[in-house]
């Protein structure tokens, strides 16, 4: 069976050669499930620029489509219009607008405060060349005040310009059915994709959620962290979790998945081959 959704894949930029080089090994393994493109984060305040801007002419000299992100915090007006005008010689169409976290001890916002404020301008500037993607949050954003304000600002951010939203990663389908039941409720009916965070590594995986505020559920946190070190325990609970996730979320009529793929290939292949997606 094929997938009627589309998939993408997310990478983020390597620091070395090697590092490149393997990337573009997982890329080949990956292509073979036809993704409708590859994403590559982009370090606040620019800080991997030159890593994004080398790993989408990879991708792109592949032949494949690439989604840069761009965020904007901390960054000026005339430095991110030359930043979309080197994506667009690179032949890029689809971009991910953000607005970043300011690295720790940096105080200047810049000329952007929110990734509202992005969209805009980089439809003002550019038209409709680029296809955009914003985040979204089911569970909310950490520094939201609360719910409500966060789906205000994600509507405004949507109706900024941008074609559709990635969401943060969740493992409660609920959290992003009730989201994009007020999104929907607000007017705002544009396809929000499920970013999708395969499980490998407890600690790491903890960590992280703490900090964007995406919540391991008790039962399943308390599973992983009783593994302790036990990693293929872990890798096959989290395969098993994660593949169900998927399943659900397309029989619930998610648009089409988003895999967070850590630069890895073997765990988002198999989440794919569980829930059916074979190669072409
Ligand atoms: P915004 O949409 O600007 O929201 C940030 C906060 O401000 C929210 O709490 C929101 O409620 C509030 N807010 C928004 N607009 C307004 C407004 N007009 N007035 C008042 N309050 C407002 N980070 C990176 O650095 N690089 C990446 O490549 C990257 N990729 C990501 C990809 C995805 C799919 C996701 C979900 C996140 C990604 N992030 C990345 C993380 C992201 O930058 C952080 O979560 C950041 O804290 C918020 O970015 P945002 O674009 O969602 O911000």
């Amino acid at each position: 069976m094929n997938l009627q959704q589309p998939i993408s894949f997310e990478f983020f930029p390597t620091k070395t050669a090697e590092g490149a080089e393997k990337l573009a090994l997982v890329r080949d393994k990956l292509s073979v499930l036809n993704p409708l493109y590859y994403s590559v984060t982009y370090g606040a305040g620019g800080s991997t620029q030159d890593g994004t801007i080398n790993t989408v002419a990879s991708i792109k000299k592949a032949g494949h489509s690439a989604a840069p992100h761009l965020s904007c915090i901390g960054s000026t007006r005339e430095s991110i219009k030359s930043i979309l005008d080197l994506f667009i010689n690179q032949g890029v169409d689809r971009i991910v607008a953000l607005r970043g976290d300011l690295p720790s001890g940096h105080r200047d916002v810049g000329e952007f405060r929110y990734a509202n404020e992005l969209v805009e301008f980089i439809r003002a500037e550019t038209g409709d060349h680029f296809h955009i993607e914003v985040a979204a949050y089911p569970e909310v954003h950490p520094q939201a005040k609360n719910a409500q304000t966060d789906l205000d600002n994600f509507i405004r951010k949507m109706n900024a310009g941008a074609n559709g939203a990635i969401t943060q990663y969740f493992f409660n389908v609920d959290s992003y059915l009730y989201f994009i039941d007020s999104c929907v409720k607000a007017g705002m009916d544009k396809p929000v994709i499920p970013g999708i965070m395969p499980i490998t590594n407890y600690s790491r995986l903890a960590g992280f959620s703490d900090m964007c505020g995406a919540e391991i559920p008790r039962w399943l946190a308390k599973r992983l962290e009783g593994y302790g070190d036990d990693i293929d325990s872990i890798k096959a609970l989290g395969l098993e979790v994660i593949s169900k996730l998927c399943e659900n979320l397309l029989a619930e009529g998610a648009p089409g998945l988003h895999f967070y793929t850590l630069n890895q290939s073997k765990t988002t292949l198999d989440i794919c081959q569980n829930i059916g997606i074979s190669p072409e």
